[in-house]
């Protein structure tokens, strides 16, 4: 008798998306009603630890490396914000209706799908509705005639106590940094540049949310506002400390669909010779390589004029290489002093700050706007595996949900004490770990490796003579003895150990 040869590789898509509905990671919201609308997702279990690791990496290697203020907005904003900022009449996407049906599509995505041509959405409805009648197209679902194209604002809006006063739900962090930055840099002392960051939720509208966690209505960000002075020149001695860091930038004007990898000193003359946004890149650069994502699967893309957010002079992508293509996942951009402007204009307060000798100024504003959901389902896609006789995610150490996973060979007895008292100690000393005690040990070896738990110790007879156990690494299956004393140290050595570059996704 034969087995049925398996595939071996990356997994696919659809095996992802598998995996995290049934182990936990990730799943519909209210997902026992038909009427759940899509776009709205839960993290499970898994997923949520996987999401406090990647965000506990996010602050050591960026908010508090790079010496950042860390603050928390309100979800709920007054209309007058989103006037001041612009997306009340621009965050919009034009769409069009059925008559007959009442589907709404986006019109410039359904245009360009029919025609092959490249369409603005910045058009206007009329613009629209000629492109429309010239080719004469009609809804896809029931061949009926589009009403007229319309803007639609992708702001949540939620009102406000008895008198429902006109509040939003926020699509970005961003602008409670912005509204905020007249308290902070006041009782905070901030010296210009300075970091301000935020993790928090935002939200939009999407009229075709879709994949799961890559286009949600209700997402997860980590954005980081630095205020600067552009008079004034970046400090050579930050500078010096990332020159050499390389990024892969694809540019606008390199006439290549390839990018180039170079130095963050040489890209400073690609920034107009802004250092500091070579810096934040640079920094941007290490942390995704120190959650594993390999550098030769990222690169910065070059938005054009017509791509960018309407807030931006100049702006970069950070993308990732997944199995569905490249994937944006932080927005850099450069929005001047749009928003600081804006604010001081509409809440007529004079949001200035005094930069040293350069007296009063009213700062610019370099953004790195992190999307959480994407990065953590790009971290799936980029190593989850099939091998012969095992599906792997090879998740580095310091994002996998569990640590080490703690086995009794036995489930009873002394074997068993000893096992709940090692599982008892680490969790005291902060680490996440797991206890399984049920069904073979191969088995339970495969379900550490379904969720990526790097390693495994086993209790056995042997640990009750010597005080020894077996460690067992995920990725190479090989097997180590080692004293229980040492596990502590070793484990926490571990944490930090980065994945090898081929072990990383080249199987
Ligand atoms: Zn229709």
């Amino acid at each position: 008798m034969t087995t049925p040869e398996r595939r071996v590789g990356r997994a696919t898509y659809e095996e992802l998306l598998r995996l995290s509905l049934e182990r936990g990671f990730f799943f519909p919201s209210a997902e026992i009603y038909n009427e759940a609308p899509a776009g709205f997702w839960e993290y499970g279990p898994t997923g949520l630890l996987m999401r406090n690791n990647f965000a506990r990496e996010w602050r050591r290697r960026i908010v508090r490396k790079d010496d950042m203020l860390e603050i928390d907005g309100s979800v709920i904003l007054p209309r007058i914000v989103f006037e001041a900022s612009g997306h009340l009449s621009s965050l919009v996407d034009p769409i069009v209706q059925c008559t007959k049906c009442g589907t709404r599509i986006r019109a410039d995505k359904y245009i360009s799908e029919k025609t092959g041509l490249q369409i603005d959405e910045r058009l206007s409805p009329e613009e629209f509705q000629s492109l429309i009648s010239k080719y004469d197209l009609h809804c896809p679902k029931c061949g009926g005639d589009f009403g007229k194209p319309t803007k639609f604002n992708m702001m949540f809006r939620v009102g406000v106590g008895a008198e429902d006063a006109d509040s939003y739900l926020r699509p970005e962090t961003a602008q409670s940094i912005f509204v905020d930055f007249a308290r902070l840099s006041k009782t905070m002392r901030i010296k210009l540049p300075k970091g301000i960051a935020q993790l928090g939720r935002s939200f939009r509208n999407e009229i075709a949310p879709r994949q799961a966690l890559i286009r949600l209505r209700e997402l997860l960000q980590a954005e980081v506002e630095v205020f600067f002075n552009p008079a004034a020149k970046f400090d050579p001695g930050r500078f010096e400390k990332i020159k050499e860091v390389r990024l892969n930038i694809l540019a606008q004007n390199s006439g290549s669909s390839q990018s180039k990898s170079q130095t963050a000193s040489e890209a400073v003359l690609l920034f107009g010779g802004m250092e500091i946004i070579s810096y934040y890149f640079a920094l941007l650069q290490e942390f995704y390589e120190a959650c594993g994502f390999p550098k030769e699967k990222t690169r910065f893309r070059e938005l054009s004029a017509a791509d960018r957010a309407f807030y931006t002079t100049s702006a970069f992508d950070f993308e990732v290489e997944t199995s569905i293509g490249w994937l944006e996942l932080v927005a850099c951009n450069y929005r001047t002093d749009y928003d600081l402007k804006n604010h001081s204009k509409f809440s007529k307060k004079d949001l200035q700050v005094v930069d040293g000798e350069n007296g009063k100024v009213l700062p610019h504003v370099i953004e790195l706007s992190l999307g959480v959901d994407r990065s953590l389902f790009s971290l799936l896609d980029l190593y989850f595996y099939h091998e012969q006789d095992r599906d792997v995610l090879r998740l580095q150490p310091n994002i996998a949900p569990y640590l080490a996973a703690i086995f009794p060979l036995i489930s009873k007895g002394e074997i068993e004490s000893k096992a709940i008292s090692l599982y008892e100690n680490l969790k005291l000393e902060d680490f996440q770990t797991f206890y399984d005690d049920s069904g073979n040990i191969g088995r339970r070896y495969r379900r550490m490796d379904e969720i990526g738990t790097p390693y495994c110790i086993t209790v056995d007879h042997q640990s009750l003579e010597d005080d020894t156990v077996t460690l067992r690494e995920r990725d190479s299956m090989g097997q180590t003895r080692i004293k229980i004393s040492e596990i502590p140290e070793k484990l926490r050595t571990l944490r930090d150990q980065r994945n090898e570059p081929e072990v990383q996704y080249n199987r």
